[in-house]
């Protein structure tokens, strides 16, 4: 058998001389070929020999969230892939109408291309965003992948190849540049895809000099990441995991707060020996383990498992952050559940942890005007209603008012939801409108809520 720490990758090209495919029926190899073509698909051996039950596959969640399932994309998506591979279409075809049906999958939800690049001295940052007051988001350039891809990603664009659609930046300079600009930002989250599978050298490139640079506001780094639980031996016995030990302890001897925010989708991800002891090698440098999630049809719609996992996160010193619902982007239709029912998810869940699991806040929509909690049904002024509230706002004004929308049962997103009391917009469409109207580029994706 293969070390198990010497990463393998497994893409379209490869997947099929996995040992664990030869039981599985013909069938789902080609759908996984003609899914693949459209979503990205990328493996790896920790994933396929310790994550994913075989015994269950096609049906075991974990082989769902790594490999592309036929239902991922609409039929007539499928039928047009398919009838082109099986005809032996050439590459530039295939590819061709790859990108074609990619663009009819809203690519870019919650006006991620134009409404949150920031500007300095009028010119626009690429690889940065920053939406809420506090948070500015960074994308380093050498962060835009991942170890594994996860099939539901609403993060799929930068995965494919369309490098106009990435967001990416080296300048750290410019980063500092703006947070000397802009002093309500306390926090810098790094995202990617993954900054963890940078090399140390390189993400220490971008923290170290944050931490040199005089920023009396900025108190907390977060990173936001997938490696713990698909390649744990990032923080083992990867060459440099010990230097990156090393760089989160520097952030704290820096006096900032490193915020691990790890990504979880299922309990399973917990059980293997590697990710304890990569947890336990985390927390001892200080840095403090937050989780999130997506709520995902066919993967863990299901408050048993929900209330399972906090446990063990908390079980393994892991503090559970948020609950998001699942974006309307990409295999949306496949992975939805929809907005009652995951509040009665969450719901059921949250009743059968104890209070020191219940830090976990959502579910939540990480939508237009900001970051929505569904906070339940109720009866009001004779109507039932849905209550929510924002965790995150465009507008921090905004945050922690309750408001109101119709009862609807089948919605699984905000845009499809409608005011309630017979009212003609929420109580910020006006303002979100005006902020539209400002940001000129805005206009190319109004439908994006
Ligand atoms: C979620 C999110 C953040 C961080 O929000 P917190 O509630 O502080 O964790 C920052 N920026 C964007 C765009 C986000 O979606
Ligand atoms: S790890 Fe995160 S960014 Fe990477 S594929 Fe999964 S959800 Fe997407």
């Amino acid at each position: 058998m293969q070390e198990p720490h010497k990463y393998k990758a497994y893409s379209l090209s490869n997947f099929r001389s996995l040992p664990q495919m030869a039981a599985l029926p013909e069938e789902i190899k080609f759908d996984i070929e003609v899914v693949g073509r459209v979503l990205p698909f990328k493996a790896n051996n920790f994933v396929v020999d310790q994550l994913i039950d075989w015994e269950r596959a096609p049906d075991d969640p974990m082989f769902v969230l790594t490999f592309p399932q036929r239902d991922m994309l609409l039929p007539h998506h499928y039928e047009e892939m398919a009838a082109l591979l099986k005809r032996g279409a050439d590459s530039e075809e295939i590819k061709a109408a790859a990108t074609r049906i990619r663009l009819q999958l809203n690519p870019h939800p919650a006006g991620q291309t134009s409404h949150n690049i920031p500007t300095l001295e009028g010119e626009y940052l690429d690889g940065m965003q920053h939406k809420y007051r506090e948070t500015v988001l960074f994308f380093p350039s050498q962060g835009q992948t991942c170890h594994a891809y996860c099939s539901f990603c609403f993060r799929w664009p930068q995965f494919v190849g369309q490098t106009e659609l990435k967001f990416a930046s080296r300048e750290v300079d410019r980063l500092i540049a703006y947070l000397e600009a802009n002093p309500q930002v306390t926090d810098v989250l790094f995202t990617g895809g993954d900054p963890l599978i940078m090399s140390t050298r390189h993400l220490a490139q971008y923290i170290d000099p944050l931490l040199d640079a005089k920023l009396p506001n900025l108190r907390h780094i977060r990173i936001g990441t997938k490696a713990l639980s698909y390649w744990p031996y990032r923080f083992l016995r990867d060459d440099d995991a010990d230097d990156m030990l090393a760089l989160f302890r520097r952030v704290g001897e820096r006096g900032r707060h490193l915020a691990f925010m790890a990504h979880f989708n299922h309990p399973r991800e917990l059980a293997p020996q590697a990710v304890r002891e990569a947890i336990a090698r985390i927390r001892e440098t200080g840095a403090v383990i937050r989780t999130q999630s997506p709520l995902l049809r066919h993967i863990n719609d299901d408050p048993t498992l929900w209330a399972d996992m906090w446990n063990r996160q908390v079980d393994l010193g892991c503090i559970p952050y948020y609950m998001f619902v699942a974006r309307n982007t990409g295999a949306q239709h496949y992975f939805g559940v929809p907005l009652v029912r995951a509040w009665e998810i969450f719901r059921e869940a949250y009743q059968r942890v104890s209070g020191l699991c219940r830090t976990v806040r959502g579910p939540s929509m990480s939508a237009n005007p900001g970051k929505v909690q569904i906070l339940g049904t109720s009866e009001a002024m004779g109507e039932k209603v849905l209550q929510l509230r924002f965790i995150q706002g465009r507008n921090p004004d905004w945050v922690h008012r309750p408001f109101f929308a119709k009862y609807d049962e089948r919605a699984t997103w905000l845009n499809e939801l409608k005011p309630a009391f017979g009212e003609k917009q929420f109580f910020y469409e006006n303002e979100l409108e005006q902020f539209y109207r400002e940001n000129i580029e805005a206009v190319h994706d109004e439908d994006y809520e």
